[in-house]
């Protein structure tokens, strides 16, 4: 099973592996930096030895890359694996300010429940079945999560069981959330949030986030 670097480290962007397994263009390495769709999080972008990953996907606890035809690749051979810094910086912040929003929401909104979620490189949305416009709420949900962010809060990721490979987030007294994503360390990563209602219909709200004035995380 290939270890998951980006939960130790979420911030490397250059890792050295060993090809497990190949079957055609699919590929499995020991370990890996190249976070795969899931919880909403789209799949990093990036390179193993040299060529684009077309595809990265979870299988069980497998991570299975997908990689042009004729990439020469074989079991046992060292390889270097890179990311694209920027999209999985954007990612992994919109992903956290999505996390932040829910947890303020469930809290500001009781009873209100998650119906969907995607987060992109532009922006991350949440849907939530909710029966009235929840445009009233958003100053005060977008000031709440934005006094987290100025606050600087640290974040901890850490296993809650090793052999499932289930994680969780905290932030101690505001929060504790089981998720297998990628977190930064800290809150102030984040910079300013923007938050926009949208409504998708069929008695869903949908809330939109933007982040303004990311600081450097590395
Ligand atoms: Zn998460």
């Amino acid at each position: 099973m290939t270890r998951k670097v980006f939960w130790e480290d979420p911030y490397l962007t250059t890792h050295e592996t060993t090809v497990t397994t190949v079957r055609g263009q699919e590929v499995t390495v020991a370990s890996t930096i190249l976070y795969a769709l899931s919880g909403g999080q789209e799949s990093d972008a990036g390179t193993l030895a040299g060529h684009p990953v077309l595809e990265a996907r979870k299988e069980g606890l497998e991570i299975v890359y997908t990689l042009p035809e004729g990439h020469g690749l074989a079991p046992g051979m060292e390889v270097s694996m890179a990311i694209d810094w920027p999209r999985r910086r954007r990612l992994m912040h919109l992903h956290f300010a999505a996390e932040l929003v829910l947890e303020t929401l469930y809290r500001t909104l009781p009873g209100v429940v998650k119906a969907g979620a995607h987060i992109g490189p532009a922006k991350a949305r949440i849907d939530l079945a909710w029966p009235e416009s929840v445009s009233p709420w958003l100053p005060r949900l977008a000031a709440e999560v934005q006094a987290l962010i100025d606050a600087d809060r640290a974040i901890t990721s850490v296993f809650e069981d090793e052999a499932a490979e289930r994680r969780v987030w905290e932030i101690p007294g505001f929060a504790r959330v089981p998720c297998g994503g990628t977190h930064p360390r800290r809150t102030g990563e984040l910079g300013r949030i923007r938050l926009k209602r949208d409504n998708p219909g069929g008695g869903k709200q949908r809330i939109e986030i933007y982040l303004d004035q990311e600081l450097p995380c590395r």
